[in-house]
C-alpha cells in the first residue's frame, strides 16, 4: 500500500485507485491523464507487460463513466530494447484506444529518443485523425523546427520545459533562458496551430502568456499540471479553460516520489507536515 505522505502525488497501486482519483477530480471539472509508473526496461517480457496493462487499462476507462486519457513513456514499451518493440506496442495501445475513442499522450524522454517518438507520433496522428498527442520540450534547441513540422497535423502537442539534463550543444540550461523559449514556442503554437496546444507546466508566468495568447488568436488550448502540485490552481483554472491533471499510479512508485520530494522545498515541508501530523 502506499504510504499517505506519498498519495499526495502518486493515485494508488492499482488502475481502479486511480479511476477512482479520476472521479473526484471530474467533479471539480478537471480530467485525468493516467500514467502506469514505470520506464527503461532493458528487456522485453516487462515492455509487454506494462503494453498490455495500458490495454487494460483502456477498456476500464471506456467501460466506465470517467472523463480520462493516458499517457505512455517509449522506454516503459520498450524503447531501449529497440526502435522495432517501442512502435510494435505503442501501435498496439494507441489501435485499441483510438478504436474506443480513449486518446494517447505520449511522453517524451531524452533527446536521443525524439525522432522515433516524433516518427510515431506523426505516422499515428494521421492514422487515427487526431487521436494521440506528443510531449515537446523547451529547453531542446530543436524543438522550434519540431513544432513547425506538427503544427499542420491532427492531434495534440504537449509543451513542457524539459526534464532532462541535456548536452549544452543541444539545449538551453539556463532557466531564464528556458523560460524565453518557453514563451517563444507557446508564441509559435498559438499563431501556427489550429488547436491542440497544451500547456504542460505549474508556473503561473507561462498560463499567462497562454491566457494572452489565447485571447489574441482564438487557438484552444487545455493546461496539464501533475497530480499533487498547484491543485488549487487546478481547479480555480478549470473554471474557465480545460485542465488535465497528470496522474501516476502502479507499484513502482517510490522513485517518481521521492523525485518530487527533492525536486521542491514546498513538497518536502508538505511530506514533513504529515510525518508529524501538522
Ligand atoms: P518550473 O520552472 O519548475 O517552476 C516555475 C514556477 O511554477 C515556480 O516558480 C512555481 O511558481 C511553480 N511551481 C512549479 N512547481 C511547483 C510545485 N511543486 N509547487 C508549487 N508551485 C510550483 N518533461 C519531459 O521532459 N517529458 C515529458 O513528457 C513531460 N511530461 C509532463 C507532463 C505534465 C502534465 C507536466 C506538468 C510536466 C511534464 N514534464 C515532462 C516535466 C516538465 O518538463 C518540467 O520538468 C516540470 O513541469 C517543471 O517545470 P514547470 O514548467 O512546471 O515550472
Amino acid at each position: 500500500m502506499i504510504p499517505p505522505i506519498a498519495s499526495n502525488f502518486v493515485a494508488g497501486e492499482g488502475p481502479a485507485e486511480a479511476l477512482d482519483h479520476v472521479r473526484d477530480l471530474n467533479d471539480g471539472d478537471v480530467k485525468g491523464i493516467l500514467n502506469l509508473l514505470g520506464e527503461h526496461y532493458q528487456e522485453r517480457p516487462p515492455a509487454d507487460e506494462d503494453a498490455d496493462a495500458y490495454v487494460d487499462l483502456v477498456d476500464d476507462i471506456h467501460e466506465s463513466d470517467v472523463d480520462a486519457c493516458i499517457s505512455v513513456k517509449p522506454s516503459q514499451i520498450g524503447l531501449d530494447v529497440g526502435d522495432d518493440v517501442f512502435v510494435e506496442n505503442l501501435d498496439r495501445i494507441v489501435d485499441h484506444a483510438a478504436a474506443r475513442e480513449v486518446f494517447v499522450w505520449i511522453d517524451m524522454e531524452d533527446h536521443t529518443t525524439t525522432d522515433v517518438t516524433l516518427d510515431a507520433y506523426e505516422r499515428l496522428a494521421r492514422e487515427t485523425d487526431g487521436m494521440v498527442g506528443v510531449c515537446t520540450q523547451a529547453n531542446l534547441k530543436r524543438t522550434g523546427e519540431d513544432l513547425q513540422r506538427l503544427a499542420p497535423l491532427p492531434g495534440k502537442v504537449r509543451l513542457v520545459k524539459g526534464a532532462y539534463d541535456e548536452p549544452k550543444e543541444i539545449a538551453y540550461k539556463k532557466k531564464s533562458e528556458v523560460d524565453r523559449m518557453y514563451r517563444e514556442y507557446l508564441e509559435l503554437m498559438f499563431r501556427e496551430f489550429e488547436g491542440g496546444v497544451a500547456v504542460g507546466s505549474h508556473d503561473p508566468a507561462m498560463i499567462d502568456v497562454a491566457r494572452e495568447l489565447h485571447d489574441e488568436h482564438g487557438t484552444d488550448f487545455e493546461v496539464q499540471m501533475l497530480m499533487g502540485v498547484r491543485e488549487d490552481a487546478q481547479f480555480e483554472l478549470a473554471e474557465e479553460y480545460e485542465v488535465w491533471q497528470y496522474i501516476p499510479y502502479g507499484s513502482k512508485w517510490f522513485s517518481y516520489f521521492y523525485r518530487r520530494i527533492r525536486e521542491r522545498k514546498e513538497n518536502a515541508l508538505f511530506a514533513l507536515r504529515a510525518v508529524v501530523g501538522n
